[in-house]
């Protein structure tokens, strides 16, 4: 049975840095979770950081940048995260490796989840289009990312796999 990997959070396990509860409301990811097809995985607990933790961003850049060394990811009390980002990302990779993964349900906005928009270092909430550093490692990597407000069109995906 072809699995999935979804962030920790859009289940509503306590990972967040705020230690909020948001589960994803969606009957698919219900089923898929019945079925047992969901891998779990939240890369910034697996990368050694504790919840709650300050928020966190990428600055000046887009987490392909931190791929290549071009950008880091500081949290708001000044401290540099980037380590412990790319480290939760290589976790989530070894998932996807290990259970032969295709596609993955990542948390908008995170810089480590996002998939199409991410907080541009200023920690004054602006968005700007790009990923965060798991998604960007797992796309490199051919993984079909979707965030939570894309579940349909996962769903239509994983029906062509
Ligand atoms: Fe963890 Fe990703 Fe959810 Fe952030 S968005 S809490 S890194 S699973």
């Amino acid at each position: 049975m072809e699995k999935i990997l979804i962030s920790a959070c859009l289940l509503g396990l306590p990972v967040r840095y705020d230690n909020k509860i948001q589960p994803v409301e969606n009957e698919c990811v219900q089923k898929w979770h019945k079925e047992g097809r969901l891998v779990v995985v939240c890369p910034e607990v697996k990368g050694g950081l504790s919840t709650p933790r300050p928020p966190a961003e990428i600055m000046a850049g887009s987490g392909e940048d931190v791929l290549t060394g071009d950008a880091c990811i500081h949290n708001s009390a000044g401290g540099d995260v980037t380590r412990a980002f790319i480290t939760g990302a290589q976790e989530a990779l070894d998932l996807v490796q290990q259970f032969h993964i295709r596609m993955a349900i990542l948390k908008e906005k995170s810089p480590s989840c996002g998939s199409h928009f991410i907080y541009d270092g200023s920690f004054s909430r602006r968005l700007i289009p790009g990923r965060g550093v798991t998604a960007a490692l797992l796309i490199r990597n051919g993984v079909a990312v979707f965030s939570e407000k894309d579940v349909v069109l996962a769903c239509e995906f994983l029906g062509m796999l």
